[in-house]
């Protein structure tokens, strides 16, 4: 006979990180990089706002479930929107500022948002579709007088029936503290749209409950061992799947915020990261190939990370070895989706294996984070055995997962529970998965596979190349060939013949690209990575300039 528990019943709301940063650590630090030098708050002070900010809002008719959007870099107002809508019952909606115009305009109408708080900076982007949003009745721009004139404030009267406020003047005279109301750890928190490389962007809607299980997730010893004594740069934007939920779970520990605004190439990031000495940054692997290349031209002290941690994509084993040779910064790979809060797996190497040993563990995608699980799954649906070989789809469930697309239906991505991620790939007995490809990246020659994952990272380690993308192009005879589309490190020319050579003992010689291409750069998606489809796209426009070396 069952019996019940006699365990309390407490919701887990963003009100409860909220207010624990504030009671336990109000001395702890937000430091947002500025034009002018780096702005400093502490939690009490940037609590006090989020109370402001909440009250502000409910002063314009927002209430519980109303959909308040954000369109702004990584800064301390776009933090205080994190606490602050989400603690007031209200869901965040973060907007992603790389999103084409006219999916811009189809988030924010199908969210229906009510309220955008927007950067002046990125007025001009929202402008060109400000005539098409239907549901915005209040715009509130974060920026300084100097930004914010009339000529800059004027694309955002096309909205239909909005009206405009400026943030400081939007919070002013409002309490600093709000009697937040006790909410149901299932309601909806905040939102994000996955940057739909095909078809629309679909809505991913989480719980309080999920941010904060995932928050936990995040700070716990084998993912990001945040406590106090660390200061977190999330180089990750905010707008990009929760920045990794790295605001809320470096609130929740008392850990100091480092947001860098708008100041993402190499050289200003690492101006920041000297003068204000992060111990853990997180970003995807494009951010910190150029933050490589700066520091060995440049020469830097990063010596303050003790973690950088980095996804999003394939992190490539020779960035990792070069980090952590010439800049002593230990990267640790982790795994995930917007669908997926984002965090689902990291790669830290077991206990008990050599140093050597440790990178074939590094360098896959790692291991699932307590609370969630996965598994890999055949065409024809039947589970995969976890021995390193057999390939199949990734599947993913867990309480930070989602369960299913908001307003869509979308059943060819779900699997009795599971979410389909879409990745293809292994698990091995330890556990650790590790990624081929994407399956809409694959590449199948005569039949097999070929990784254009595993072929990158290789191209990727060879001295002459900065970045390295391979797709999948038609071929009489095998159906489809890998082409390497390669751009050189400054000053170097490297040669097919050459890079054939550097390839050959790395991976399997029937993979060795036979077309090459050498770009300018490799262009990248909305959040940063290797735009492949864009790529196809302009080989089969004949847009690329292919060599073909002869083989055989
Ligand atoms: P998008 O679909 O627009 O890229 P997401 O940011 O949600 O949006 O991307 C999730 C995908 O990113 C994963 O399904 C996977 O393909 C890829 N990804 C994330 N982290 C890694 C990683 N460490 N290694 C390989 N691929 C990764």
């Amino acid at each position: 006979m069952p019996i019940a528990s006699t365990m309390q019943d407490r919701p887990l709301l963003i009100s409860g990180i909220l207010e624990h940063g504030r009671r336990i650590y109000p001395d702890s630090r937000v430091i947002t990089v500025g034009a002018d030098g780096a702005v400093e708050s502490t939690y009490a002070q940037v609590a006090a706002r989020a109370a402001q900010l909440a009250h502000a809002l409910r002063g314009v008719g927002v209430v519980e479930g109303d959909r308040v959007a954000t369109f702004c870099w990584n800064h301390q107002a776009h933090l205080e929107a994190y606490l602050g809508v989400s603690a007031m019952g209200a869901v965040m909606h973060t907007l992603n500022i790389r999103l084409f115009p006219g999916q811009l305009a189809f988030c924010v109408n199908h969210a229906e948002d009510k309220v955008i708080l927007i950067d002046a900076s990125l007025i001009p982007l929202l402008g060109k579709v400000a005539s098409e949003l239907t549901t915005v009745e209040h715009v509130v721009v974060v920026g300084g007088d100097g930004e914010c004139g009339p000529a800059a404030l004027a694309p955002l009267e096309a909205i239909p029936g909005a009206t405009i406020h400026r943030y400081e003047a939007f919070l002013e005279g409002h309490p600093s503290t709000y009697d937040w109301p006790e909410l149901d750890e299932r309601a909806a928190a905040s939102m994000a749209y996955t940057s739909g490389t095909t078809g629309d962007p679909k809505g991913v809607v989480y719980s309080h409950r999920s941010t904060c299980l995932h928050a936990l997730g995040i700070c716990l010893g084998s993912v990001a061992a945040l406590t106090e004594r660390d200061r977190v740069l999330s180089v990750v934007p905010m707008f990009h799947a929760n920045a990794w939920g790295l605001a809320y779970a470096a609130w929740w520990c008392g850990a100091d915020h480092l947001l860098p605004g708008p100041f993402l190439q190499p050289e200003p990031l690492v101006r920041a990261i000297e003068r204000h000495r992060p111990t853990v940054a997180g970003a995807v692997p494009s951010i910190w190939t150029g933050v490589l290349h700066y520091c060995s031209a440049q020469g830097a002290d990063l010596s303050s990370f003790r973690l950088v941690l980095c996804g999003g994509s394939a992190v490539p084993e020779s960035l990792m070895r070069r980090f952590e040779e010439e800049l002593g910064v230990h990267i640790v790979q982790a795994w995930g989706m917007t669908e997926t809060s984002p965090v689902g797996t990291v790669a830290r190497a077991p206990r008990g294996v050599s140093e050597a040993e440790s990178w074939s563990y590094r360098v896959s995608q790692g291991r699932v984070v307590q609370g969630v699980e996965m598994r890999v799954v055949a065409d024809d649906g039947a589970a995969l055995p976890w021995d390193g070989q057999s390939v199949g789809e990734l599947e993913i469930r867990g309480p930070w997962v989602t369960g299913r697309y908001y307003r869509v239906e979308a059943p060819e991505r779900f699997d009795d529970g599971w979410l389909r991620t879409g990745d293809v790939g292994t698990i091995d007995a330890r556990g650790y998965v590790r990624i081929t490809d994407r399956s809409k990246d694959v590449i199948k020659s005569g039949g097999e596979w070929i990784s254009s994952v595993d072929l990158e990272n290789a191209l990727m380690g060879h001295p002459d190349v900065f970045e390295a993308a391979v797709i999948g192009v038609h071929d009489a005879k095998w159906e489809e060939r890998p082409l390497a589309c390669v751009v050189a490190a400054e000053g170097k020319e490297p040669t097919p013949a050459s890079m054939r050579a550097f390839l050959s003992d790395k991976v399997a010689r029937w993979w060795l690209p036979e077309r090459w291409t050498f770009v300018d750069e490799i262009p990248k998606t909305s959040v940063g990575k290797f735009d492949k489809k864009l790529l196809r796209e302009r080989y089969e426009a004949g847009a690329l300039d292919v060599v073909e070396v002869a083989t055989g």
